[in-house]
């Protein structure tokens, strides 16, 4: 069906604004859209009853508030995690997660169909890159979260993870467009300090992101310490090596007032002994970050396999000591293959085939 009403979710209030429909309206109609469609994340222009009927009724004719469907959903045997595989109107499908902790609930979103980064130890890498995600559908995905946090009788606030499939600052303009629409205050009010955005190391993305209004977390996909090993695992690498990315990630650090994470997915045999981790010390300590360890998630589309519980231990143990601040992932989800790493609709495709 080719629909030529424009989405409302994606857009911010200023975007809103310039809409025909809403030309000549007073300010505080916007806000009350946005609040509407963001806020409490309406399905029909009939529920916002406190704008008058004829705009409802011309809101319905020009705009459209339809989000990706739900294809699947899939909850993780703990109950902590929830897969939602979501169609898109030209057929591709993402996948979003849903995370939940005693401490905090979070929302893993989507940027990209595909990557184009070719990660090796990433389900999504295995896909190849398909099309980026507009703000409309980037925007939905924590409007579908939410409205599952809320059916659950939470409060609706969440941590939002740009850690889904696709190199979020291989997307840029949309990413930031995302980022302006979830942190607006009549919109869903998602704290800057709330929202994450994990990347790979683009460089030149990296000092732009630095300089945007509404700065935001940033985590870096590291994985190796040195670059031979990082190009291996990481043919982005070899673009911007350890001598380029690590100083960038201080200039964002100092830039935002922010400190980056290191995400360091421990693979056994690869990037797991002792050198390693005094390394890794030391690149941390370099860099100004804090660095988060997480135990590797087997899955079909990668040989590797994740590193012994002892070599865990053992790799967390001498680092903790001699780098700032180190952490280590709970690994979530991973029975429905919605842990770091595994997100990737190739697995439903070739089960079709
Ligand atoms: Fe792409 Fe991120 Fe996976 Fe690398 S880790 S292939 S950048 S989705």
């Amino acid at each position: 069906m080719n629909d030529a009403r424009t989405s409302l979710i994606g857009l911010s209030t200023h975007d809103l604004a310039q809409l025909p429909v809403l030309k000549g309206q007073p300010r505080f109609r916007v806000r009350q859209i946005a609040s509407w469609v963001y806020g409490r994340g309406v399905g029909d222009f009939e529920e916002m009853t406190d704008l008058p009927k004829a705009l409802r009724a011309s809101l319905a004719e020009s705009g459209c508030l339809a989000r990706p469907t739900l294809l699947e959903r899939a909850d993780s045997s703990d109950g902590s995690t929830t897969k939602f595989l979501l169609g898109l109107s030209d057929g591709q499908r993402i996948e979003a997660v849903l995370m939940q902790t005693e401490r905090r609930d979070t929302i893993c979103v989507s940027t990209q169909v595909g990557c184009a980064y070719g990660c090796k130890f990433c389900a999504t890498g295995a896909m190849g890159w398909k099309r980026n995600l507009t703000p409309h559908e980037i925007v939905s995905q924590p409007l579908i979260g939410r409205d599952e946090l809320l059916s659950r009788g939470g409060s609706g606030s969440f941590n939002l993870v740009f850690m889904g499939m696709g190199e979020p600052l291989a997307n840029y303009a949309n990413l930031v467009k995302s980022i302006e629409v979830l942190h607006e205050d009549h919109g869903m009010a998602v704290g800057r300090r709330r929202m994450t955005v994990s990347t790979v190391g683009l460089v030149p993305e990296i000092l732009k992101l630095a300089r945007e209004p509404v700065t935001v977390r940033l985590a870096i996909s590291l994985n190796a310490t040195e670059n031979e090993t990082r190009s291996k695992l990481m043919p982005v690498n070899r673009r911007f090596p350890l001598e380029k990315l690590v100083p960038a990630v201080r200039e964002y650090g100092e830039a935002t007032g922010q400190r980056v994470t290191f995400e360091y997915v421990l693979l056994r045999g690869i990037n797991d002994t002792p050198s390693d981790a005094d390394r890794l010390a030391s690149l941390t300590r370099r860099a100004a970050c804090t660095v988060n360890l997480i135990v590797f998630n087997a899955h079909p589309l990668s040989t590797h396999t994740p590193s012994s519980p002892a070599r865990v231990k053992a790799f967390h143990d001498r680092l903790l000591p001699i780098a700032p601040t180190v952490t280590l992932r709970e690994s979530k989800g991973a029975d429905i293959r919605a842990a770091c790493g595994q997100l990737s609709t190739a697995y439903e495709e070739s089960a079709e085939e």
